[in-house]
């Protein structure tokens, strides 16, 4: 089979957002069988995107799109796919009220124009959209035997949709035999091309389940992914290839699948029993908005400070005042002093202390851009490490957060 992704909004054209829905599905698609030939992009243009969906129609089976289904003039992607079809529209009742709902859920008015995200080409399956208002459409084109389906384009919309209706839809229809499975093992420390080499002879030599690297935002991800007649044989295999690299990465394996960083670390902080509380200087809360995220933080998470000029480390976290002005705001000591401070000031286990230069400004000779200490202050005594991060001020801020998690479950 065949398919086609095509990618609409003219924003996606211009280069102002990054296009993940595609990469997504493209992934999704290969690991069930199926053979993504072509990807297209094209803006919110009727003409355009008519002469794109003509082309698709001609050279694959299953034509998916991503985005264009919202409220706005610019949606288009579903009466253009209606009219390409010579399908009418008609309203979808059960569309109408699953709208409302979210509308009278928010306490929001509901304006004429949500309406027409409840405009269903005739014949149409419409799939409910379980984190947003406007439902996904799958039409079978009989005559030619093609399968189109619209998307929404907010990626977080689009992933739901595909895993709960779009995936059991395709295994249904076309029959896909046996199953796929995949589990990725988490992976931090180690740069891309160690961790590869560490692993090499299994990437090499995998033909079933296969193994790939993924950067992803400061980690590398490890997925390996197997093929079986059924689960239970497609769980077997990926354990036994787990079994062989596990060893390999043990130290730097922090998590699984969708555990992240702050995860593995309030996971770790629970068992222990032991309570956190941080002091932010340039990652200005970033760590502690992070470990909030996971729901029952609570649980560990005292409280955190943001120390960013000089005088507030040495009132709120009694950075002593000589320190700051030998060492410098950005130095292992005053990290030190940061971690220990509000360790004391909060009455918790663990402090940690995080002061650096986000740049682009503040760079003196020998201390450059993306300096950072962080300190962890613990019942076994103090720890410093020291880092020299690249790339951008957020860059910098997000390899600092994930590095300080790091660092809290070490
Ligand atoms: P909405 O109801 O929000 O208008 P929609 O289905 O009409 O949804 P679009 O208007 O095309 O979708 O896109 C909505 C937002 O989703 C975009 O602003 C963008 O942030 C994101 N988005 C759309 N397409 C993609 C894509 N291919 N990759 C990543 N993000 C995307
Ligand atoms: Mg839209």
């Amino acid at each position: 089979m065949i398919v086609e992704l095509v990618s609409t909004g003219t924003e996606l054209l211009l280069g102002q957002i990054v296009n993940t829905n595609a990469p997504f599905l493209a992934g999704r698609l290969n690991e069930l069988g199926f053979s993504v030939l072509f990807q297209t992009t094209v803006g919110d243009n009727r003409d355009r995107m008519r002469k794109v969906l003509e082309i698709a129609m001609a050279r694959a089976d299953i034509i998916i799109t991503s985005g264009g289904l919202g409220p706005t003039q610019g949606d288009i992607t579903k009466e253009v796919t209606a009219s390409l079809l010579n399908k009418a529209m008609f309203l979808h009742e059960e569309s109408v009220a699953h709208i409302q709902r979210f509308f009278d859920e928010r306490r929001l008015c509901m304006s004429d124009n949500n309406l027409r995200q409840a405009m269903m080409p005739e014949g149409a399956q419409v799939i409910e959209n379980t984190c947003g208002t406007a439902p996904g459409v799958i039409i079978e084109e009989t005559t030619a035997g093609k399968v189109i389906i619209n998307l929404p384009g907010p990626p977080h919309e689009l992933t739901a949709m595909f895993e709960k209706s779009i995936v059991p839809y395709l295994v249904e229809r076309f029959g896909i035999q046996g199953v796929i499975m995949s589990r990725v093992l988490r992976t931090y420390g180690l740069g891309e091309s160690l961790l590869e080499e560490k692993i090499k002879k299994y990437i090499l030599t995998q033909a079933n389940p296969t193994l790939a690297l993924l950067a992803r935002n400061g980690e590398i991800h490890v997925r390996i992914t197997a093929r079986a007649a059924s689960e239970k044989e497609a769980l077997q295999l990926i354990n036994e290839l787990e079994g062989k690299i596990r060893p390999l990465l043990e130290e730097y394996i922090f998590g699984i699948d969708d555990e992240t960083m702050e995860q593995a670390v309030g996971n770790l902080l629970l068992k222990q029993n032991m309570t956190i509380a941080l002091a932010e200087s340039c990652t200005g809360g970033l760590v502690t908005s992070r470990i909030t995220d996971i729901p029952g933080s609570s649980g560990y998470l005292a409280g955190s400070f943001v120390c960013y000029s000089n005088n507030i480390k040495i009132s709120q976290v009694g950075v002593p005042e000589e320190i700051i002005a030998a060492k410098g705001a950005v130095s292992r000591e005053t990290a030190e002093y940061m971690a220990e401070g509000v360790r004391k000031e909060i009455h918790t286990d663990i402090g940690v202390g995080i002061t650096g230069i986000a740049g682009p400004g503040g760079a003196t000779a020998n201390k450059p851009v993306g300096l950072v200490y962080i300190a962890v202050d613990g019942s076994a005594g103090k720890v410093c490490y020291e880092h020299y991060f690249n790339g951008t001020r957020t860059n910098i801020k997000h390899r600092t957060a994930l590095a300080a998690l790091n660092h809290v479950r070490h």
